[in-house]
């Protein structure tokens, strides 16, 4: 929640002007995605900032599926994009697709014609591009610009009924081939395209574009506050004047920075590519920056929008550190997730003087509330890390080695009387004894140990499959270096642990609970995992081991 004296972003000033000196009784504001890809975090901060306002100023938001382009637009992603942003804890005022307003946006076009302010053009692509000149040099007429209204209305009623092959003719607005903006000069705003549309099927075969398309939405949704990011400013100019012109619902378009992060790509082009060249396994990677992605590797919705608060509305580009959004996981997984054990490269500990075939079930604590706790079974053999073995301990350490002393968490103190190895020289188990008194809660040992460790009894444990994630590309900016971003990719991006023993509770861990392997990170189960087989992805470490490593080197 925001706290009272965080100051305002720039958006929430002009909107609380605009409601004091009554512009607005009440705001509109939309998230209006294209449906072609996954949602990614850079959505995320627009849906925050859409949603946001709506909330905070007691207005509503809708959700716009822009889709005017037929080629790459599928339900698949209009389905995923309405899971995202109710999953993000947002709802929408009303579901809406620009598809809808093909009627209203071909009268619309209809209306500037007979205004003498738009007209057919026949050139071709190539034709339009040179004429339009330079930023530096005006534009030169179409020889088509003066065809009369009678004509224009006559050849669009044409292209609407399918009398022209694709890209013949298209419709331009008549605004100013010498405009200092480049976007002024008679921008396209129809065009044909004889594809199946997602909605409409093949009802039309022209298809308004971006600029014709959006800005008429938000008038025809009564939309007060239409934002977007700063690539949008050169088109501001476009959407005053089309308003103006067709005399329709003063919407006004402001832009924010939009979101750039480290060590990812944030466009849906990019991520498509990675899911076609397999190159990860589908949108839902959870090395993936998209939100379907963050969420299978156990981001939480409340930590992506302190995350999208935290790095706040900005008029100028920046990027962003991928390890704030690790931060703003870690803050919340810290007070949401069930503490359990898990030895992710095991060895084994048999403790030689407890008796064979004894077990007890030891109380461990949950960590959430305070005397919630599971029971944990203890027996002669556990699994622990090897990392928590030296044979040769090193300074200050205080774990176990030979000679050395350990609390096993939740249970007994052992002391490391020797170990095993094999022909190659690898420890293959580790041999201790316990000391009956120090049983946690109860410990009247007198001893006391530095170091504690978690474990996992051999008999009891279930074996399971880890899956950890690292950085999706080894350099921090992957859009700005020389070739292809995908020479790029971290090629160790994904670990898999075949071999992971897990406590006995986690046999009914479910994909909506978050855990803290102790010691390890935080963790949640894979939707790959079946009844005879676990699958866990780490979301997080406990701390930031990248930072630490950049430090060192
Ligand atoms: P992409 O380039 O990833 O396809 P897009 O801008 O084409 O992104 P849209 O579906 O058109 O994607 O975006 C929907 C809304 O989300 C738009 O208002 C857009 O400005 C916003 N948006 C997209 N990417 C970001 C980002 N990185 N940061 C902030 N807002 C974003
Ligand atoms: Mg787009």
């Amino acid at each position: 929640m925001m706290s009272e004296e965080k100051s305002l972003n720039f958006i929430e000033e002009i909107v609380e002007e605009d409601l004091k000196n009554g512009k607005y009784k009440t705001i509109l504001t939309r998230f209006p995605p294209e449906p072609n890809g996954y949602l990614h975090i850079g959505h995320a901060k627009s849906i925050c900032l859409n949603f946001g306002l709506g909330l905070k100023y007691g207005g509503k938001t809708n959700l716009r599926f822009d889709d005017t382009n037929p080629v790459t637009e599928d339900t698949e992603y209009v389905d995923s994009i309405k899971e995202d942003v109710q999953w993000l804890g947002f709802n929408w005022a009303n579901e809406f697709y620009a598809s809808d307003y093909f009627d209203q946006l071909y009268t619309l076009a209809v209306k500037l014609i007979t205004a003498g302010l738009a007209y057919v053009d026949d050139s071709t692509a190539e034709e339009i591009a040179t004429l339009k000149g330079t930023p530096t040099e005006p534009g030169m007429d179409s020889v088509y610009r003066n065809r009369s209204v009678a004509e224009n209305l006559d050849l669009f009623e044409k292209m609407k009924n399918g009398a022209f092959a694709d890209g013949a003719k298209v419709l331009r607005a008549k605004v100013d081939m010498a405009a200092p903006n480049m976007h002024m000069r008679d921008p396209i705003i129809y065009r044909i395209k004889k594809a199946h549309h997602h909605r409409t099927g093949d009802k039309w075969c022209i298809y308004p574009m971006y600029d014709f398309a959006h800005g008429q939405s938000d008038s025809i949704e009564n939309i007060t506050h239409s934002i977007c990011t700063l690539e949008f400013i050169p088109h501001h100019q476009l959407y005053d004047w089309f308003i103006e012109k067709l005399n329709i619902f003063p919407s006004k378009q402001y832009e924010f920075a939009r979101l750039n992060m480290t060590y990812t790509v944030m466009s849906k082009r990019k991520l498509l590519q990675l899911v076609n060249d397999k190159h990860v396994q589908s949108w839902d990677d959870p090395r993936m920056p998209t939100i379907s992605g963050l969420r299978r590797r156990g981001f939480t919705a409340e930590s992506i929008r302190n995350f999208c608060d935290k790095i706040g509305v900005a008029k100028r580009d920046n990027m962003i550190d991928f390890s704030l959004l690790e931060f703003c996981v870690r803050e919340d997984l810290n007070k949401t997730a069930q503490r359990v054990m898990a030895v992710l490269d095991p060895v084994k500990l048999i403790i030689t003087n407890y008796p064979d075939g004894q077990t007890e079930d030891f109380n461990s604590e949950s960590g959430l509330e305070a005397g919630e706790t599971r029971i944990v079974p203890f027996s002669k053999e556990l699994w622990i890390e090897r990392e928590d073995f030296m044979e040769v301990p090193a300074k200050k350490w205080f774990r176990l080695a030979p000679g050395a002393a350990v609390r096993l968490k939740s249970a007994y103190i052992v002391k490391c009387e020797g170990f095993e190895k094999d022909a190659n020289g690898n420890v293959t188990a580790v041999h201790a004894t316990y000391i009956p008194e120090s049983k946690s809660g109860s410990d009247t040992s007198g001893i006391s140990v530095k170091g504690t460790i978690h474990w996992v009894s051999v008999q009891h444990a279930v074996k399971a499959e880890v899956r950890l994630y690292d950085r999706l590309f080894k350099v921090e900016e992957p859009d700005n270096q020389t070739g292809d971003f995908k020479e790029y990719l971290n090629p160790d991006s994904l670990q898999v642990l075949n071999t992971v023993y897990v406590e006995p509770s986690l046999k009914t861990a479910d994909l909506a609970t978050p855990y803290q392997f102790i010691r390890k990170g935080y963790f949640c189960l894979d939707r790959d995992s079946s009844a005879d087989k676990l699958v866990f992805n780490r979301t997080v470490t406990l701390k930031d081991a990248w930072a630490k490593e950049i430090k060192k080197n």
